[in-house]
């Protein structure tokens, strides 16, 4: 699924006018008769709806979905501000209809009895809000947002600004979003996202080719998920490849192991976990599966030649703690190996973004929103406003693959797209989760995917994981072990 910027969409609709004649008249008529059908889907028959329509195009599908309810026989009022609008041809063209046809609209200013209708229908500010409501529109948002009415958001929910994660104080707070043509970046982006609902995409007559020769990140679903490979009948261990996993040290053992967990039921060949010396090796006694090996924080090239001659791929950073020796041995061992790399939790904290220039092989990096901001020296803030663009700056930068983590997945790939994931919930919440991400990436692009791929299933995986394991626990009582046990379903559901 396409995510666009509310400037690409505006300049897209101008295109398929120029190019196939289809209007702006066509798109409206299009939008509120895809409201329409949903409506007619969801909606008891004799539900009382409300159309709150605003002063532009938002308000525009509005009276066309009024249009069509109407003659369809539902119970509706619309209210609209009379006196305050901007309406261009195509919306004051559908309003004249409605007022030729003797359909009775009321001013916005005079709505009073909201706790009356069973629907609410938001087409008051699409994707043009620049700014928060205020006046009688933040007034009447407060106020419905009080209501037990199904809610329907037209595009967006009023109060969002289209290509933004963050949610103003007042925001219209949809079950639903019937969203045109594409997502749009509030739709797929915390806080903001909170404020959809389900959401619904719906073509409107815009042809895909078109809408993918704009400028786009991608989406994420069940239905254009990357594939996953086949197990080959004449397969052997080496054919799924060797994971290194180094980490671990006395207060965090856990860590790393979980990571080994999580790699060893996705399918890799061969796991060696590296874990300093001062850690007792039985503390991985209970896997047998997995073989360990143990360094000291001075012998760093010892790991780096085992790395370079048998791992497909490592990961390093999980519970190895802060000190300067730590952080010296993570240096070296990034600066000396050849293998692609997944660069996780403390080896987030040993860098700085001059060292990422000494990287010498293929990297993925795996921070959360507050390592990166730390990464990057920037206000975690800052980083939440304009998590994307910083993402895809950081990737380009720096050519490495940024897995930024935090209630969504933002995936930005050098030079290529940024792939935002939704998957996932509260059981994620808890300490261990991004360790069996990190031993999910290396555990698949071991068996060969793409880095991109990589990414993109490690953060699917794991997230559809929660959701399965959220069918049948609460998500309080889950932790990242059970979670992993559902890996099989997930699987088994490609
Ligand atoms: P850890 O990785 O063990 O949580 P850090 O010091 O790296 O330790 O994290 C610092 C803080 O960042 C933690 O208190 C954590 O709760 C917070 N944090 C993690 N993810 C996010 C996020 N998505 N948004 C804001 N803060 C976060
Ligand atoms: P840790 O260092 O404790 O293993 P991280 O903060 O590094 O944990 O990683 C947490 C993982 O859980 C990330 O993949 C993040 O996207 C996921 N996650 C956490 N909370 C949620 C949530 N509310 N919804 C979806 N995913 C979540
Ligand atoms: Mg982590």
């Amino acid at each position: 699924m396409y995510v666009l910027s509310c400037n690409d969409i505006y300049e897209m609709e101008k295109e398929v006018k120029s190019i196939y004649g289809i209007s702006e008249t066509i798109l409206m008529e299009n939008a509120g008769a895809a409201l329409f059908n949903f409506i007619k889907k969801t909606a008891d028959k004799n539900s009382k709806m409300l159309i709150l329509a605003g002063p532009g195009n938002n308000g525009g599908d509005g009276f066309v979905l009024m249009r069509h309810l109407r003659v369809n026989g539902y119970n509706a009022d619309l209210y609209y501000p009379v006196n305050d609008n901007k309406y261009n041809k195509t919306a004051q063209t559908n309003l004249n209809i409605l007022n030729n046809l003797n359909i009775p609209l009321y001013d916005l200013s005079t709505l009073n009895n909201i706790d009356n209708y069973n629907i609410i229908i938001d087409a008051l500010f699409g994707i043009g809000l620049k700014r928060n409501l205020s006046g009688i529109y933040k007034d009447i948002i407060e106020k419905v947002n009080q209501t037990n009415a199904l809610k329907i958001a037209v595009d967006i929910s009023s109060g969002l600004v289209s290509d933004s994660s963050e949610a103003a104080e007042c925001v219209f707070n949809a079950d639903y979003t019937i969203s045109f043509s594409t997502l749009k970046y509030c739709h797929t982006l915390y806080p903001a996202k909170k404020y959809s609902g389900n959401i619904i995409t719906t073509n409107i007559s815009i042809p895909d080719n078109i809408i993918s020769q704009y400028k786009h990140d991608i989406f994420i679903d069940e239905y254009n998920k990357p594939a996953l490979k086949k197990r080959p009948a004449d397969s052997h261990k080496g054919t799924f490849g060797k994971v290194t996993l180094i980490g671990g040290n006395v207060e965090m053992a856990g860590a790393v192991k979980i990571a080994a967990v999580s790699a060893m039921h996705s399918g890799c060949g061969l796991i060696t976990l590296c874990h300093p010396n001062t850690l007792d090796r039985n503390f991985i006694s209970d896997i047998p599966e997995i073989m360990t090996k143990s360094f000291d924080y001075n012998e760093p090239a010892l790991i780096c030649d085992f790395i370079n001659h048998s791992s497909t791929v490592y990961t390093i950073g999980n519970g190895m703690g802060r000190s300067k020796a730590v952080k010296d041995f993570i240096l070296h061992i990034l600066k000396n190996t050849l293998k692609p790399v997944i660069i996780d939790a403390d080896a987030i904290n040993a860098l700085s973004l001059n060292e990422l220039n000494n990287i010498q092989s293929e990297a993925v990096i795996t921070p959360h929103l507050a390592e990166f901001a730390r990464l990057i020296n920037k206000d975690i803030n800052e980083v939440k406003k304009d998590k994307v663009k910083l993402a895809k700056e950081f990737a380009d930068k720096y050519n490495i693959y940024l897995i930024l983590k935090s209630a969504e997945t933002i995936i930005a790939v050098p030079n290529d797209k940024v792939y935002i994931l939704n998957t996932g919930n509260t059981a994620l919440s808890k300490g261990g989760s991004g360790d069996a991400l990190c031993g999910l990436a290396a555990s698949l692009f071991a068996q060969g995917y793409s880095l991109k791929n990589t990414c993109i299933l490690a953060a699917y995986i794991l997230g559809k994981s929660a959701e399965k394991a959220v069918e049948k626990n609460n998500p309080a009582y889950l932790c990242i072990t059970q979670i992993i046990d559902y890996y099989n379903e997930v699987f088994n559901e490609f």
